[in-house]
């Protein structure tokens, strides 16, 4: 089980390892740690010093007989120490006690089940199991009581978990972004079509499953339960499987025949509330045919949150963006520079980019004062000089400050093509105070986008608690987009707030919010988002050309 997660090969302390296989010895390291629930810091550090080992000329166990190992990037104390024990006794005593402890399928079902990885672990030494098997055995036969600190509650509980009864469903929502990732690559691996909450892009994900036509299901079910993003299983019919990942997650298989496919995929797509509006489901080979049987036109997942049986209307489409205003580079706590990230901008089929660096107020990561952003605009100005057509704009993220005002001078604001406004400090404020903060800054003439109005950070921070209406009512007046902002622990706004932006007449722009040149391939979630807002692309400002981008409020 174990060589799914890591590749191990024991050292041999004779021959003099090379820099690749030390490197590969603390990936490994760190994926155990992480598997162990250790602080991701300590994981974090590991895999940067086994990448800097990679790139490294000389040999590691040189520079550790030397002493000078330290003197690598991101080496310090306890990372030479393993380097040392590593070298000299070919292998890392703790990584081998680490690797007979933790069984990812333990680990993987005991998350599903709500222990920790030791929890896990140590209850499985307790039981005297090694698989997830054996410890649903053991569990069966009432052992787990027999376990120190396991009351009859705790066991309960576990049992009926265990049982698990009705649909399978993650403990705690994964985002978009990780869900994707997770049922994609399953999908893609056994040739099936990703559906769940997934296909609907629901920004915290739930229901992950997988749904693949199959007059012959046993062979799919048994590479389902093979594929390296399954730990173990916790449920197998003979159409129908659920896995659980390392982390605990859930996923279901399911396999129906091909006459089926169809109908299967509409209901396994969701929502409930959605489905159960359509049943009875007609059986059908695909979704088109589904439809059609029920007398309906397709409906665009993103529109199945809610009873709905109409004509959906043209939404948004990703390559009606024609831009993205708002974006980091490393003037700011961005990791390009200006022109790496408009020239992936201009790859990506753009007329134009924003670079929406951040202002002195947001304080935990560098911001740029008027003086700086004078300078900025020169490098602006060469990249413009280098990529024309293509337009690079000079934007800012300016912090709203707590009494409203912006964080930059009227002067300086009034020099640039785009800006952002944006509440990083004090998302607790009361409603009333927030919302008055928030008026403010609309309000001043050279704002064009509220970013992320709502604050949150899905499954971690609620939303503030910002009038929505009222900011509506102000923007409205006052000429201002609402962001739908396309970083996936934000997707904020969220549909259902695009929807009553829209619904009161106020525009929105899709934007990434982009850190990097990978970050922009964040559209896609903004555009999902916004189409769960019912969004079309008259709605969305940045579907429109240049010309209108620049005269965008300065018009009024
Ligand atoms: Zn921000
Ligand atoms: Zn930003």
């Amino acid at each position: 089980m174990l060589e799914k997660i890591v590749r191990v090969e024991l050292g041999n302390p004779e021959r003099r390892m090379d820099n690749s296989q030390i490197a590969d010895r603390l990936e490994a390291f760190a994926a155990l740690l992480e598997l162990a629930d250790a602080n991701p810091y300590t994981t974090r550090a590991y895999r940067r010093a086994a990448e800097t080992i990679r790139g490294t000329s000389v040999p590691i166990a040189e520079l550790v007989a030397s002493g000078r190992v330290r003197n690598l990037r991101g080496i310090g104390p306890s990372i030479e120490a393993r380097l040392r024990e590593l070298v000299e006794t070919g292998a890392i005593a703790e990584l081998e006690e680490l690797e007979r402890d933790l069984a990812p399928d333990l680990v993987g079902l005991g998350r599903y089940l709500g222990l920790g990885a030791k929890r896990s672990v140590e209850l499985a030494r307790a039981l005297d199991v090694r698989t997830a098997e054996e410890f649903r055995e053991a569990a069966a036969a009432g052992r787990l009581r027999s376990v120190p600190g396991i009351g009859a509650k705790t066991e309960a509980r576990l049992l009926e978990a265990l049982a698990h009864e009705g649909a399978p469903r993650a403990q705690r929502g994964l985002l978009l972004n990780r869900a994707t990732d997770l049922v994609g690559g399953i999908a893609r691996a056994l040739d099936g079509e990703a559906a769940g909450d997934v296909r609907r892009w629901r920004d915290s994900c739930e229901l992950l499953a997988v749904v693949r036509a199959s007059s012959e299901p046993s062979p799919l079910l048994e590479r389902f339960a093979e594929l390296p993003q399954i730990v173990a299983m916790i449920e197998r019919g003979e159409r129908r499987a659920v896995g659980v990942t390392v982390e605990g997650v859930p996923v279901e298989l399911l396999a129906p025949e091909p006459r089926r496919f169809g109908t299967e995929l509409v209901r396994a797509t969701g929502s409930a509330v959605y489905v159960a509006a359509l049943e009875p489901l007609p059986e059908a080979p695909d979704e088109e045919a589904v439809y059609r049987a029920l007398g309906l036109p397709w409906c665009p997942p993103e529109l199945r949150e809610e009873r709905f049986r109409g004509e959906p209307p043209p939404l948004l489409e990703l390559p009606d963006v024609r831009g993205d205003l708002h974006s980091h580079t490393t003037w700011s706590d961005g990791r390009a520079s200006v022109e790496e990230m408009a020239r992936a901008a201009r790859e990506r089929g753009y007329d134009y980019l924003a670079i929406c660096d951040h202002s002195p107020a947001v304080g935990a990561v560098p911001g740029l004062t008027g003086e700086e952003l004078r300078r900025q605009a020169a490098e602006i100005a060469a990249a413009n000089e280098a990529l024309a057509p293509f337009r690079v704009l000079r934007g800012i993220e300016c912090d709203i400050l707590p009494d409203g005002r912006l964080d930059l001078p009227d002067d300086v604001l009034g020099e640039l093509d785009w800006v952002q406004a944006s509440v990083h400090g004090g998302q607790r404020m009361p409603r009333a105070e927030m919302t008055k903060r928030v008026e403010e800054a609309l309000r001043n003439p050279h704002v064009r986008c509220l970013s992320h109005p709502k604050g949150r950070y899905i499954n971690r921070r609620p939303e503030n608690a910002l009038d929505l209406d009222r900011i509506f009512d102000v923007a409205l007046a006052e000429g201002v987009a609402l962001e739908v902002n396309g970083l996936p622990d934000r997707l904020d706004l969220s549909g259902n707030h695009v929807r009553d932006a829209l619904r009161a007449g106020v525009p929105i722009v899709c934007s990434t919010d982009a850190h990097s040149v990978r970050g922009l391939e964040n559209m896609a979630l903004s555009v999902a988002t916004a189409r769960r807002g019912w969004a079309m692309p008259a709605d969305v400002v940045n579907t429109q050309p240049l010309d209108a981008i620049l005269e965008f409020r300065r018009g009024r």
